[in-house]
């Protein structure tokens, strides 16, 4: 008896718990845009409606709208998603410092410090991913306290939802100083046996590693060939996906032949075939297209000569990027007599030749209905962290992808490639509260995506003119 009490007891508190919660937290309203909900719908006149961080109800005008909510009017504005980006590293900056194998400067700049940066700040590219708009990223490889980022990260109101993919597998004639490591840490694991193949598996999924990345496929490396077989089947036991850079036809198809579930860059020396296109749809992979970070290396290096200029008209780079940007010319005394390579007419023609192959490809990959996430490859020279989603839907665009489906490829297909679109990637009810406000509609134009004045992560939302410093209420 006394326990039947106690179990009313129990549900009456509850009943009561629940109904007071709804009595004292309003609901927030988002009413009046055009909303695109991810998926290719849209829903004009739109209402939105978010509690505690998470959509309750979205539709047509014809919504009812809970009493004591907090009514915000977006009429005659456009709603998407928050952006996903579905390649980025933290271990990189967007210049050479952190990526000495492409420019050593580290007579100049201390590597080990700037991984210190790294790891102890990552807070300056949140704040820039979430000020473009980006509400979740997908660190495909870096050094293994990228994989804490995941856990910190998604509780912070100031950050991004982060996967990551942690340490990166490696074919053993990779010369690992071409990319640097600090004396008590590396971003690779070099795969000299089938043991050691296995065991890095093990490792990156013991860390909580989001898939499996390997970087780089080295088709005459027979060692690691061999090796890769008990690396392929390691992820397959393990329940795991396995992710690949691969920039070849040859490489790519070979990753596909090992299972790759995604494909980190463009297919960027030749056509794609009927063998590729075949093995992608068989295994229903993700393409990440990666466009722009090519032309950012070049920017990059061109920039010792001419300075880097930054499109960032919301200010939301970080101080000390925007400052070693600005100081490029002072690295010019490491490549004083190369940099004119990047000003010939040679190069335009093979940063075209380039920009041509990946852009017919992407084309062909769409029109085939493989899925395709968005994909900066921020951190590389040259790819800032946060803006450069904008240059990168803007080249899907030029070859020749609808808008309405950038706009999928920017925000369900990037969740779905962080396995979290239970979570967030479209708007619909029950899952976060992750969006953008834009003034411009971006199905006229996906350029329209830098029209952006409101970002909302997990309820929050906040103007993206704004440092965080200047939010009331900022942690
Ligand atoms: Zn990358």
């Amino acid at each position: 008896m006394v326990k039947k009490i106690q179990l009313l007891l129990g549900i009456f508190i509850l009943i009561l718990s629940c109904t007071s919660k709804q009595d004292t937290i309003p609901s927030t309203v988002l009413t009046g845009a055009k909303i695109f909900i991810g998926n290719g719908e849209v829903i004009e006149d739109g209402v939105i409606i978010i509690q505690e961080g998470i959509i309750t109800a979205i539709g047509g005008n014809e919504t009812s709208i809970p009493e004591n909510a907090e009514l915000i009017d977006v009429k005659g504005k456009y709603i998407t998603p928050g952006i996903v980006d579905a390649h980025v590293h933290f271990s990189q900056t967007g210049f050479f410092d952190a990526r000495p194998g492409t420019l050593d400067i580290r007579d100049s700049i201390d590597f080990v410090k700037v991984q210190e940066q790294q790891k102890n700040h990552p807070e300056r590219y949140y704040e820039a991913y979430l000020r473009s708009g980006v509400t979740a990223v997908y660190d495909l490889g870096g050094f293994a306290w990228t994989l804490d980022l995941q856990r910190s990260a998604e509780n912070n109101p100031n950050a991004p939802h982060v996967a990551a993919a942690g340490l990166l597998l490696t074919p053993p004639s990779i010369n690992k100083t071409t990319y640097s490591r600090t004396p008590t840490d590396s971003q690779f694991i070099s795969i000299t046996s089938s043991e050691i193949g296995i065991e890095a598996v093990r490792l990156n999924d013991s860390l909580g590693a989001t898939g499996i990345k390997i970087h780089e496929i080295y088709l005459d490396d027979t060692v690691f060939m061999n090796s890769m077989i008990a690396v392929k089947n390691e992820i397959a036991a393990r329940n795991k996906k396995m992710i690949v850079d691969a920039v070849t036809l040859e490489q790519a198809k070979q990753a596909l032949l090992f299972g790759a579930k995604i494909l980190a860059h463009s297919v960027g020396d030749q056509p794609i075939d009927e063998e590729f296109i075949s093995l992608a749809k068989e295994l229903d992979i993700i393409y990440c297209p990666t466009l722009v970070v090519f032309g950012g290396y070049i920017t990059a290096y061109r920039s010792l000569k001419t300075g880097f200029e930054i499109n960032d008209p919301n200010n939301v780079i970080d101080e000390r990027t925007r400052n070693l940007l600005k100081s490029s010319s002072r690295f010019l005394q490491y490549f004083p007599d190369n940099v004119e390579v990047f000003f010939t007419e040679r190069t335009d023609q093979m940063i075209a030749g380039r920009e041509k192959i990946t852009s017919e490809n992407l084309k062909r990959v769409y029109d085939e209905g493989i899925t395709i996430a968005l994909s900066s490859d921020a951190g590389n020279p040259g790819t800032l962290h946060g803006i450069s989603v904008y240059d990168e839907m803007e080249a899907m665009q030029k070859a020749g992808i609808p808008t309405k489906d950038i706009i999928q490829m920017a925000t369900k297909n990037g969740a779905l490639a962080m396995e979290r679109a239970n979570d967030f990637g479209t708007l619909e009810n029950g899952k976060m509260a992750d969006l953008i406000i834009l003034t411009d509609d971006p199905s006229d134009d996906i350029s329209n995506m830098r029209s952006i004045t409101h970002v909302m992560k997990s309820g929050f939302l906040r103007p993206v003119k704004e440092p965080f410093e200047k939010i009331p209420g900022k942690e």
